[in-house]
């Protein structure tokens, strides 16, 4: 078999939707912090159900055209932003009902509320969220949900060791 028979590695196309919500993530303005201490920066993919189209996008962060940053920073819970999820949803006008979200973290119970009004086949997500209430929200309408690992970095690093790299 020569070169040009042998297929390319790829990456999954889950991996990918779930790499862009990563990066997406970097443009978060929210300083809201988890129970670690760390800042809360969340990313959103929505996609078609084959998964061969992106609808929407989304981080989380104040409403378009208002100040880049959380209107109360200092309080938890309340610091005003949108999640990552509500400016995807809100920016996504496909009728599409079985849409398919990839999110760096799970949703929270109200996020999962708004999934559902807005048709969903699957959420995936990276990290978990402090409570398991939204993902009990989805199990409970039959929206199925699953935790990503991501695996696939050395297709990325040997086509990003040609340009200016990865790391
Ligand atoms: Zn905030
Ligand atoms: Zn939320």
């Amino acid at each position: 078999m020569n070169d040009a028979d042998t297929p390319l590695e790829r990456i999954s196309k889950e991996e990918m939707y779930m790499r862009m919500a990563l990066i997406l993530s970097a443009r978060s303005t929210c300083r809201r912090k988890d129970i670690n201490g760390t800042i809360k920066r969340v990313g959103c993919v929505i996609t078609t159900s084959n998964l061969n189209n992106v609808l929407s996008v989304g981080y989380n962060g104040n409403a378009s055209g208002l100040d880049d940053r959380c209107d109360n920073p200092d309080q938890p819970g309340n610091c005003g932003c949108l999640h990552a999820e509500e400016n995807a949803i809100a920016k996504c006008h496909a009728p599409d009902r079985d849409k398919i979200m990839f999110s760096t973290d799970a949703p929270c119970k109200r996020c999962a509320k708004f999934i559902i009004q807005n048709g969903f086949r699957k959420v995936y997500y990276l990290r978990k969220y402090r409570s398991c209430e939204g993902l009990e929200l989805l199990a409970k309408v039959s929206i199925e949900t699953e935790q990503l690992a991501l695996t696939q970095n050395d297709i990325l690093n040997q086509i990003c060791s040609a340009s200016n790299g990865w790391n």
